[in-house]
């Protein structure tokens, strides 16, 4: 990956100033306050990037990272910018000791490094998928089951996967309990506009709400899609899933439960921005960092992270 080599990557005072521009297009503004026009503290007394509100306002210090998912970090700001740039720039993904690795931090730091910027990568709220002429492939998946690498225990459950993906558009996955009419049923009405084509598989947990959609269209998956021509297939859900699983399996040996929604939501986020250069996909993850904190208790290293 050549885009390593970007001195923002290297270099404290570049990371700094690139983090700025992207967090602060319109120049720096008081996270305490939301005030503009701070006062920039200069000089070996203070740390690189610090800002003081103004003297009308809440006179609090400040600086680019504070209130977002980098605050209160000892891993120096290049470094962050560089992993969010890795999780962005690789299509299935990366496993917490490779990014250790290229990032020369502890195992223990690449987790929770990761798990930010997977946060960051999280989607507000947006509207439903879908719309009139748009049609709308659900299908579910399960991702687990058969770790490599664990010699001893049960292997893990599989954990039932529902993607909604818009043809030409976005896609949005959820972990979803069990897969029945009952639980993907909310998902998909809060999820897909009524006015959308929706295409699914034969499966009866569909059969149903499908009728509350402008159409609802089914593949047969074993006579195979080409069958029914070009309109009636799953393939995007399933080139979708095809990622995610070679992704999942590939790099992530032990993805719990509690944590599959985090997972899903970085797939996503790369699936949606994969119109975009991955510097560019690396800038809108940075953006994400505002206004949202993590804190995780790490049962197995006993550390809150
Ligand atoms: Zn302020």
């Amino acid at each position: 990956m050549s885009g390593l080599q970007n001195p923002i990557f290297h270099d404290e005072s570049k990371a700094r100033k690139w983090l700025e521009a992207q967090i602060w297009p319109d120049g720096p503004v008081c996270p305490h306050c939301g005030s503009y026009e701070p006062t920039a503290l200069k000089g070996k007394a203070h740390r690189p990037g610090l800002y003081q509100c103004n003297e009308k306002e809440c006179r609090q210090q400040f600086t680019v990272t504070v209130g977002t998912l980098f605050e209160r970090s000892k891993i120096p700001l290049g470094k962050w910018l560089m992993a969010t740039y890795l999780l962005s720039a690789s299509k299935k993904g990366m496993s917490t000791r490779q990014l250790s690795r290229m990032l020369g931090v502890s195992v223990k730091s690449s987790w929770f490094m990761m798990h930010r910027i997977r946060e960051a990568m999280r989607e507000g709220k947006a509207g439903p998928l879908g719309g009139q002429n748009k049609v709308v492939e659900a299908d579910e998946t399960y991702i687990g089951g058969k770790a490599k690498n664990r010699a001893f225990g049960p292997p893990p459950k599989n954990e039932a996967v529902v993607a909604l993906v818009e043809r030409d558009g976005s896609v949005r996955s959820f972990h979803v309990e069990s897969v029945n009419a009952k639980t993907l049923r909310p998902i998909l009405v809060a999820q897909i506009d009524r006015a959308s084509f929706l295409m699914t598989d034969e499966s009866a947990v569909y059969t149903k709400t499908g009728r509350e959609f402008k159409g609802h269209g089914t593949v047969n998956h074993s006579i195979k899609k080409y069958v029914r021509g070009n309109f009636y297939h799953s393939n995007t859900v399933e080139n979708y899933f095809s990622i995610l699983k070679r992704g999942i399996n590939g790099n992530y040996q032990w993805v719990s439960a509690k944590h599959l929604k985090r997972y899903l939501g970085e797939f996503d986020f790369r699936y949606n921005t994969r119109d975009v250069t991955d510097f560019e996909r690396t800038a809108i993850a940075a953006k994400g960092i505002q206004g949202k904190r993590l804190t995780y208790r790490r049962p197995d290293i006993g550390a809150n992270v």
